[in-house]
């Protein structure tokens, strides 16, 4: 948690944490400043005229009782009633207060163009920063709270953040007003004023701070709601959620959440709004005794009835000034801590993108790991355990082993998604860390089992596999003829242009090899890449399509290296080495004419599944 957050409900340390919790305001204002000058001008400028228009309009008031009752005097006297004066009055306060109107309208057209422009731009800087995360980031689930806080709340509070800075400068410069004309009658007056806003604010800000926490403690409570949600309001869900009858329970789950989230909220809000009235009561106690104060002076003769009626008005008014500073304290008090989630965020650190070199010292060394091991951050068990090996350009490399023994994992460290805890990776002679990032994506294509299926144009589906040519549609058709996919491309209603998927409109839903042929497509993209990774994304292909892709590969280059994950040792049994993983330890490495020779696991499996064929 954040020092500030922590310590700033605490009452000991208030003034500390109250301090603390407004350093996000400068920020804030500097983000609004910069995403329009022209805007936060305007702001500024509506602000100070709605400011100081209500003193006016009550001293222009003042003026029109002083001048109907001096009016009516004369007419007392018998004599002519002079109206001008008084109409004059009566037409300058209308058009103050047409000026006001005119003002806070001008305020909230400003705020909307802002909130609009604003929430883009938090929207962007989040999204812009999760580009930039490593991949155990986002598996973390730690982080991955604060990810869902800064998006869920923290991209509406800067402009509110803005909005109530204004909003107090407004109320704040009304008041200083008002006390210059109140000063006239009594400076006790304008201290009954301030003082008796004081508790109700010491409590807002307590409460702020609450309800902070409490919206901090239950975000994994919220993120659990906001999953539910998805499975059972999405489509790729919507299959299971049915045939396994899970919608009920799953609902139940949902709604037991909120049950236990309301319950807090709503002891949080009986408590607030309680105290809130209390304190409120004050307020109204010290309005009241100054208005018998103020008519008291007025019965005495002390001041006209004009005054009185102003000083009653700024009386009135001052005070819901005060309790609008005040409240817009608490609330800015609150966005702080909010915003201080979406700093955190944007703060975190990122780990330095690694070094810059293009080339290796030794083109013609390929890949090497050299006593590789991983654990997974917080598992137990290393993932991958002492890794040595060597493939050569040219080269095919299989991977064989049960589930989890730890074959994607090899490659998420080889594609540096990950980076190993103790030996190291060589690729052409040089270490994989000191790569340029850049250069080291160009140069690998992979697809893992799970390839991503972006509900995207069929077209755009393939050219994902290359953003520099992502819209070419020559290469597209290039990529679908090697990936095997053109004939059903062509097939389809609109070809390449065939909206992939359920969420949009016209969207086609293809089958599971289908998909699997647009993923291989992808990787056939990437026409400079010069080691491809194939992670099981044939098992929906049938053995002999399977075996025909990676052949295909295989004839691309004689300099590439493949990397093939598979069950299928018809296909493994083509690469030119075999490594056999069990629980992140290679037990066995070879060719395949070696590794049966040697009668060890690898021939058990492959006796077992060429029985299973006979
Ligand atoms: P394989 O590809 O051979 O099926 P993996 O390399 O995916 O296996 O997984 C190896 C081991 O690492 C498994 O025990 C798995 O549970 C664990 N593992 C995989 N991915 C993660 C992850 N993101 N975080 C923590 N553990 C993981």
């Amino acid at each position: 948690m954040h020092p500030h957050a922590a310590s700033a409900g605490n009452n000991s340390d208030i003034a500390r944490g109250f301090l603390g919790a407004f350093r996000f305001s400068a920020r804030a204002l500097q983000l609004v400043w910069s995403t329009s000058h022209a805007l936060t001008i305007a702001l500024g400028l509506l602000t100070l005229i709605a400011g100081l228009l209500p003193a006016g309009i009550a001293w222009v008031g003042a003026q029109i009782v002083d001048a109907v009752v001096a009016a009516a005097q004369t007419v007392r006297a018998g004599d002519e009633a002079p109206l001008a004066p008084v109409l004059w009055l009566v037409a300058l306060e209308g058009g103050l207060v047409a000026a006001m109107a005119g003002a806070q309208r001008g305020i909230g057209f400003c705020q909307s163009l802002l909130r609009a422009q604003l929430g883009q731009r938090v929207n962007e800087m989040i999204l812009e920063k999760a580009l930039t995360l490593d991949l155990a980031q986002f598996e973390d689930s730690e982080f991955y709270d604060k990810l869902t806080r800064a998006r869920r709340e923290a991209s509406s509070r800067p402009l509110s953040l803005v909005n109530r800075s204004f909003g107090l400068a407004q109320n704040l410069i009304s008041l200083v007003s008002y006390a210059l004309l109140l000063v006239q009658f009594s400076p006790w007056a304008m201290a009954v004023l301030v003082l008796a806003g004081l508790p109700a604010f010491f409590a807002e800000t307590k409460f702020s701070g609450d309800a902070f926490r409490l919206f901090r403690w239950r975000s994994p409570e919220t993120r659990m709601q906001l999953y539910l949600e998805t499975v059972i309001a999405r489509e790729d869900h919507a299959k299971e959620v049915k045939l396994f009858g899970l919608g009920a329970l799953l609902l139940d789950r949902y709604r037991s959440i909120f049950h236990r989230l309301y319950d807090a909220d709503r002891a949080l809000t009986l408590r607030r709004d309680s105290w809130g009235l209390g304190l409120g009561l004050i307020g109204t106690l010290a309005l009241y005794a100054a208005y018998a104060w103020i008519a008291v002076t007025t019965v005495l003769g002390r001041i006209t009835l004009g005054q009185m009626t102003m000083y009653l008005m700024l009386f009135r008014q001052g005070q819901s000034a005060v309790s609008a500073i005040l409240s817009s304290i608490g609330g800015m008090y609150e966005d702080n801590l909010y915003l201080s989630t979406l700093y955190e965020y944007l703060e975190t650190p990122v780990r330095a993108s690694g070094g810059s070199a293009m080339h290796g010292p030794d083109p013609s060394d390929g890949i090497r790991f050299e006593h590789v091991s991983f654990t997974y951050p917080g598992a137990e068990t290393p993932a991958l355990h002492d890794i040595n090996l060597h493939i050569r350009p040219g080269q095919s490399l299989a991977l064989v082993g049960q589930n989890g023994s730890g074959k994607t994992t090899l490659i998420k460290l080889l594609t540096r998604l990950y980076t190993p805890d103790s030996g190291r990776i060589v690729l052409d002679g040089r270490d994989l860390d000191a790569w340029d990032e850049d250069t080291l994506r160009r140069r690998i294509g992979v697809i893992f089992q799970d390839f991503a299926r972006y509900q995207m144009r069929v077209g755009e589906n393939i050219g994902a596999g290359d953003v520099d040519h992502f819209e070419d549609a020559s290469r597209w058709r290039e990529a679908s003829d090697k990936g095997m996919a053109s004939a059903f491309i062509d097939a389809l209603p609109a070809g390449f242009d065939t909206q992939l998927g359920k969420w949009f409109r016209d969207g086609r839903e293809l089958s599971g090899g289908q998909w699997q042929k647009i993923a291989l497509a992808r990787a056939f993209m990437r026409s400079q890449a010069d080691i491809l990774v194939l992670d099981e994304p044939t098992a929906a292909m049938d053995a002999e399509a399977e075996a025909n892709v990676f052949e295909h590969f295989r004839g691309l280059s004689r300099n590439r290296i493949v990397i093939l994950i598979s069950h299928r040792f018809s296909t493994v049994r083509m690469a030119d080495q075999i490594i056999v993983i069990q629980d992140g330890r290679i037990i066995e490495h070879g060719s395949h004419a070696e590794l049966l020779a040697r009668a060890g696991h690898y021939a058990h499996l492959f006796a077992l599944q060429a029985r299973g064929y006979q």
